[in-house]
């Protein structure tokens, strides 16, 4: 089980942000930006592309959370990011959306 199963699973202590019975969203460990959230399904998918071929429904519904999540942090601003395979940064294979604020972002990104 990879480890964003097991955070999904409730088998690594967390704390979810926001939950519900396809999506879960937590604290990112390794914070970019002041406020850096991930929200993922709860299901297995290797990436956001897999998720969206697969169950658009529940790739909408990580936008959805993005949005309440943002609303809850007070966010006036942020960044929204799936980074999809290797050679774009992705180092956890378990689709999951980047959630960033509380600060100001330089485009394009690195
Ligand atoms: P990516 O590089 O897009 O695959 O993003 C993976 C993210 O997962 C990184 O920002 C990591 O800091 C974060 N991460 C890895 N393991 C954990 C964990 N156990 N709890 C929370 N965030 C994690």
């Amino acid at each position: 089980m990879c480890i964003f199963c097991k955070i999904a699973a409730g088998e690594i202590p967390t704390h979810f942000l926001y939950e519900s019975e396809k999506v879960v969203a937590f604290k990112d460990l390794n914070p970019e930006a002041p406020s850096h959230v991930l929200v993922i399904p709860r299901e297995h998918f290797e990436n956001a592309a897999e998720l969206a071929a697969v169950d658009s429904a529940t790739l909408s519904e990580l936008f959805g959370a993005a949005r309440t999540i943002a609303t809850f942090l007070g966010l006036d601003g942020y960044r929204i990011v799936f980074n999809t395979g290797a050679s774009a940064g992705q180092s956890v294979f378990h689709a999951h959306l980047h959630l960033l604020g509380g600060r100001a972002f330089a485009w394009p990104p690195g």
